[in-house]
């Protein structure tokens, strides 16, 4: 994607413009679009393949020559594109739940008494997602059914799901993998992370809070995971790097497993992301998308580089193309709370919407729509496009 383009990588291939792309290295496959082709490669295979789709747009942009008229061929609208399937197909997915004040906020609605459980300050606590309903932006959420016990003088109900959320992540893809039994040492971490993109983790919060101990997150979460079109490579956000979370003086270091010096200056990333909601009234009555909340993933406690060390340190084999989440993004401030739940407060404190509606949590017919992006004085600004889904009716 470049600007309001995108450029079809599997038409520049076709037509010779990818010079180092050997379609016999890739073993006849075709699936540049696909991505799945150069994920595996190395860095230094990424940069040069990033180097040669960047002197296609250099061509294009300034001559008149033949290869200009056969980049401009394959450079296509964005809004003409249509994305209808994930940018990867991920094998596993794996979430955090790396934001120390989404965890803070949640844990102190259902443990008012201890927010935060011991084990946080150390480990970066994560759950098994379900791959098979990773979807693409677009693609309507239909409201799960699920065990309901909000009455606790009765037993459980089976009934559609009533309070139904959005998570604001980021979620990265794994470029090389690592074989079973060999960790990843945290120095290396970032050689094996391919790029990233938006993640909707679509949450039932009634289903949840029945279902949740002692094992975590099952149901309630694993009917859909929504995720943006595009993929940002690493290369491409280099420029926006910051310092891991700078802890409180008196947290503990992270233990040596999951600590280095590179890491600790430059692990973190300043993407700002943005939450909005449109209603089926809002939609009849042509009234913009009304902001949520906005957030930045410098706020993570865990750098993606600690994640993915941690997730690889019992030897578990990470594979290319595995969607990694980094757990709902919340800021400090209120609206700065990167789900319902939090931004209502248990639904405590509805928003008031312009159309003159509240919501608690999400109503059929409701979209949610993520975006991301990268501003830095002196870069391009680079955006992560948007992740976008509807409610519809449960059966
Ligand atoms: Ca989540």
């Amino acid at each position: 994607m470049i600007g309001d383009q995108v450029l079809n990588l599997d038409g520049c291939f076709d037509d010779g413009l990818l010079e180092s792309a050997d379609p016999e290295a890739l073993g006849g496959r075709r699936i540049w679009s696909l991505l799945d082709g150069i994920m595996d490669s190395t860095v230094e295979e990424r940069r040069s393949l990033r180097q040669e789709v960047s002197n296609i747009l250099r061509i294009h942009s300034e001559s008149d020559s033949e290869s200009e008229s056969k980049a401009k061929k394959h450079l296509v609208s964005q809004a003409s594109s249509v994305f209808e399937d994930a940018p990867v197909v991920s094998l596993d997915y794996t979430d955090f739940y790396s934001s120390i004040f989404h965890a803070t906020n949640v844990g102190s609605m259902f443990r008012p008494d201890q927010p935060l459980m011991p084990n946080y300050k150390y480990v970066p606590i994560g759950y098994h997602g379900r791959a098979s309903s990773i979807v693409i932006s677009g693609t309507d959420i239909k409201r799960p059914r699920g065990q309901n016990r909000s009455d606790a003088e009765k037993p459980p109900v089976f009934i559609p799901a009533k309070n139904l959320d959005y998570e604001m992540e980021l979620g990265f893809f794994v470029g090389q993998g690592n074989e079973l039994g060999q960790p990843i040492p945290i120095g290396e971490a970032e050689k094996h992370i391919f790029g990233m993109c938006l993640v909707n983790d679509w949450s039932a919060r009634d289903v949840q809070a029945w279902e949740y101990q002692p094992l975590g997150p099952f149901l309630a979460k694993n009917f859909a995971t929504t995720i943006s079109p595009f993929v940002v490579t690493m290369e491409a956000l280099a420029p926006f790097r910051v310092p891991a979370f700078e802890r409180d003086p008196e947290d503990p270091q992270p233990l040596d497993y999951l600590r280095d010096e590179q890491n600790q200056k430059f692990g973190g990333l300043d993407i700002n992301l943005e939450v909005y909601i449109q209603t089926e009234k809002m939609r009849n009555e042509n009234i913009e998308p009304f902001l949520i909340s906005r957030s930045n993933t410098k706020d993570l406690y865990w750098t993606v580089g600690q994640m993915l060390t941690h997730h690889a340190s019992n030897g578990c084999n990470m594979q290319t193309g595995d969607l990694i989440a980094s757990g709902t993004v919340s800021g400090k401030e209120k609206d700065e709370r990167g789900c319902l739940l939090e931004r209502t407060w248990r639904g405590t404190e509805p928003l008031e919407l312009p159309s003159g509606e509240t919501r608690r949590f999400l109503e059929d017919g409701d979209e949610v729509i993520m975006k991301g992006y990268c501003e830095r004085e002196g870069f391009r600004r680079i955006g992560f496009g948007e992740c976008r889904g509807r409610i519809i009716p449960a059966d």
